[in-house]
């Protein structure tokens, strides 16, 4: 597996056939590695970054935490098969001499975890479509866990015209439906317990909804009081909104539609989401 460091190396590094691109900022799991192997079956290459990217954190303490292991995650790579890791320091990525381009973000940022992360969105832009300009691959590959991320991600590569496809995958879950993400490592044993009620509401409010419940506020609600029946778990927000324009939708079944969430479990903030 060939190691990239600096922006010169990623650019240069263009083998023959097709490239598959997955970006990560680390700490990999099976959510990230089923990106991977996506991508493993669907081009002749595949490039994975690894990049704590600070430009998308509107905490800064929530970036100082972000956790890495930069040694295990290049022996998951070694494993999967990938050909190449794009693994930049910050000082590669954000020289201190630079003073960089704004993307702004449109308006399917103003929803969601738009409004609670301000400047976040702008953040993963300005990243992914470095990233992209550098790897130019045919396809990217994102998680549908992240689901605004990859909605507005794939906005940005055909309003911009990029060649790639960016291509949205399922969530993967822990086996008890919780969502894989590096930052669950940061719950304590008993916040991962109540994490579980997550996607626990999200199940019981499609299942009322396929008995019958279309009102989304009524629906937003059945998630909010399950999460916040576990005592360390505060709800940022519950939404139901339009699959596709990301805007609020007050009667489910009509479109597909998105019932999405955020939430503290202790200190320590999750989102998921379901399609209903
Ligand atoms: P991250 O390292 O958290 O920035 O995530 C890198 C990519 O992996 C993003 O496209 C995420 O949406 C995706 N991802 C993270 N967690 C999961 C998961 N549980 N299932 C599927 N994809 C995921």
């Amino acid at each position: 597996m060939k190691v990239l460091k600096t922006r010169k190396q990623a650019l240069a590094y263009r083998p023959a056939g097709s490239t598959g691109f997955v970006p990560t900022m680390g700490y990999l799991h099976e959510g990230h590695l089923s990106l991977i192997r996506k991508s493993r079956e669907e081009n002749d290459h595949t490039i994975v970054s690894i990049f704590v990217n600070p430009a998308q954190f509107n905490d800064p303490s929530d970036y100082e935490k972000y956790p890495t292991d930069t040694g295990r995650d290049l022996n998951f790579l070694e494993q999967e098969g990938v050909d190449a890791v794009f693994l930049p320091d910050r000082e590669e990525m954000f020289p201190e001499q630079q003073n960089f381009v704004q993307i702004s973000a449109p308006e399917l940022a103003n929803t969601l975890c738009g409004p609670g992360r301000p400047g976040h969105f702008e953040g993963v832009l300005l990243i992914v479509a470095r990233l992209l300009n550098l790897i130019n691959p045919d396809r990217a590959y994102f998680g549908k866990k992240d689901y605004q991320q990859f909605r507005i991600i794939q906005t940005l590569a055909i309003e911009l015209d990029f060649k790639t496809e960016i291509i949205g995958l399922p969530t993967v879950r822990e086996p008890d439906g919780l969502a894989m993400s590096s930052r669950n490592a940061r719950l304590n044993e008993k916040a991962r317990e109540q994490s579980l009620l997550i996607y626990r509401a999200l199940q019981l409010a499609k299942k009322t909804h396929k008995d019958g419940e279309n009102d989304t506020s009524v629906l937003c609600e059945i998630v909010s009081d399950v999460i916040e029946s576990g005592s360390l778990n505060r709800v940022e927000y519950v939404q139901a909104v339009d699959a596709e324009t990301l805007q609020k939708v007050n009667k489910a079944g009509e479109k597909p539609c998105i019932l999405a969430v955020a939430a503290f479990c202790d200190s320590v903030r999750l989102i998921d989401n379901i399609e209903i």
